[in-house]
């Protein structure tokens, strides 16, 4: 995005992201958060499907500050804050709680709002929805199906087919890249 255009949309913001609302203070850009939890989380995992329950007492010793904030508090980050925001990569979203696989990167998309964006979880254990009336809205709230954490809200203005928009917190999101589509995009930018 240039600067004119995001000028342009931070003045609109206030009109058009009303559903998009923040309340909290940000935290810096980051480019790329692998795992960052996973040499001290032992309930941190791709494949272990077993409910999480723990106390947030235990959570703070673990997570990064940034994240236990918006997973264990319920807050929210910058918007345009998440280099997530516009990633094309294709690969997996996890949650940087716990691991659970969260969203596919072929469910992703440009919603504008300022959150990483997907119209559709990876299954139903991926997520859990919990009515929200804070901060005077009606909203959806997402949580990480497995360890409950908080993750954004769900809208129903997303694209087709479920004409839903999961609007996500990037500081909750783990990425990782498909294998194989790197080295299809690797092989291919060698063969040009
Ligand atoms: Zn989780």
């Amino acid at each position: 995005m240039n600067k004119i255009t995001r000028y342009i949309l931070l003045l609109l913001m206030p009109a058009v992201f009303i559903h998009c609302s923040y309340s909290q203070t940000s935290s810096p850009k980051k480019i790329t958060k692998m795992d960052s939890t996973d040499q001290k989380n032992p309930q941190y995992s791709h494949t272990d499907s077993k409910q999480v329950n723990m106390p947030d007492a235990e959570w703070k010793k673990i997570l990064p500050a940034d994240v236990y904030r918006i997973a264990r508090e319920k807050g929210t980050e910058r918007p345009w804050s998440s280099a997530f925001e516009t990633s094309k990569e294709i690969g997996t979203y996890y949650c940087a709680v716990c691991g659970n696989p969260l969203f596919k990167s072929d469910t992703k998309f440009e919603s504008g709002c300022g959150w990483p964006s997907f119209y559709e979880p990876i299954s139903k254990s991926s997520i859990i929805y919990e009515k929200d009336n804070s901060h005077g809205m009606s909203r959806t709230e997402v949580m990480c199906g497995r360890c409950k954490s908080h993750l954004g809200h769900v809208f129903d203005d997303g694209p087709p087919p479920t004409h839903l928009r999961y609007c996500i917190n990037g500081v909750v999101l783990d990425f990782e890249k498909a294998a194989a589509a790197e080295k299809q995009y690797n092989d291919k930018k060698e063969g040009s």
